[in-house]
């Protein structure tokens, strides 16, 4: 399996967490926001990580 598609549901509280584990994917805006044209598959472990970590909940990926 591999990730394909990344992205972030409403109510992100912009704490950071998801940059500070993945900063190839993730960038800090006003929200997070998903960095488009990364090979995602590159970085599994730490989108699972990051969206174990965030605190809301709102990182949703497909495999
Ligand atoms: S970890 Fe979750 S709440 Fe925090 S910035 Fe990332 S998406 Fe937003």
């Amino acid at each position: 399996m591999t990730i394909s598609k990344v992205w972030i549901e409403e109510g992100c509280t912009a704490c950071g967490l998801c940059e500070d584990i993945c900063p190839e994917v993730f960038k800090l805006k006003d929200d997070a926001t998903v960095i488009e044209g990364v090979k995602y598959a590159d970085y599994e472990e730490k989108i699972k990580e990051a969206a174990e970590s965030c605190p809301v909940e709102v990182i949703r990926y497909i495999e």
